[in-house]
């Protein structure tokens, strides 16, 4: 039986992009393929540290997963059975290196519907995920997913936006934090950034101003 490494399962509200608001199963799992930090090199876009702890994890297969998903959201069966959705997200380190079709279907299965965080750098196309952020952390000739609902980049002071090569409905800037800490300078600079380019819109990392994870 396949099994998957998880880093945590939690129950919180959205903090960034389109869907910020809605309450979502986070499905972090073990390991990333970037070192994201102030430098910029082959495997970091530079201009922020990268504040997620992946190195930890369990083991757990699909039915585990959904099993501690649908425990979290904590609704009965005739709940799902009457249409209603619950999201799950899953985000990292990069997700794209574990997730497949067998647990997305199996999440599918159970009522839920699927978003992905990735970096952009596997294609995660053929996966039937309902909804793709991809916030690239790459050179843009590195990534492989070209399609998204939603593009966003995290940018530091006096970090430009690119022309993206994944092409999606909602372009988002995202200023970068210290941490926990609003950088204003960050926040000054993306400002400038939607003013020069409207076609991009604001994203902050709301769940650190509301203090939940
Ligand atoms: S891609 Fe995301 S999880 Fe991986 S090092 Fe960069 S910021 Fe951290």
């Amino acid at each position: 039986m396949k099994h998957y490494t998880v880093n945590e399962i939690f129950w919180s509200p959205q903090g960034e992009g389109m869907r910020a608001g809605q309450m979502s199963v986070f499905i972090r799992f073990t390991g990333c393929n970037l070192r994201c930090r102030m430098e910029e090199a082959e495997d970091s876009p530079g201009g922020f540290d990268c504040d997620t702890e992946f190195a930890s994890g369990r083991k757990l297969c699909a039915a585990e997963i959904v099993g501690e998903a649908r425990a979290l959201v904590g609704k009965p069966q005739a709940w799902y059975d009457g249409g209603h959705k619950a999201w799950v997200v899953f985000s990292g380190g990069e997700p794209a290196l574990q997730v497949d079709r067998e647990l997305v279907d199996a999440l599918h299965a159970a009522g839920f519907l699927c978003a992905i965080e990735t970096n952009g750098s596997k294609d995660v196309s053929g996966l039937g995920l309902d909804w793709i952020t991809v916030s690239p952390k790459v050179a843009e000739h590195a990534v492989r997913q070209l399609t998204a609902d939603e593009v966003k980049y995290v940018r530091g002071y006096g970090q430009v936006v690119p022309k993206p090569v994944c092409k999606a409905m909602h372009q988002l800037v995202s200023p970068a934090f210290d941490g926990w800490t609003l950088d204003k300078r960050a926040v000054e600079w993306c400002l400038q950034l939607i003013k020069e380019n409207p076609e991009w819109r604001l994203s902050m990392q709301q769940h650190k101003a509301w203090q939940v994870r």
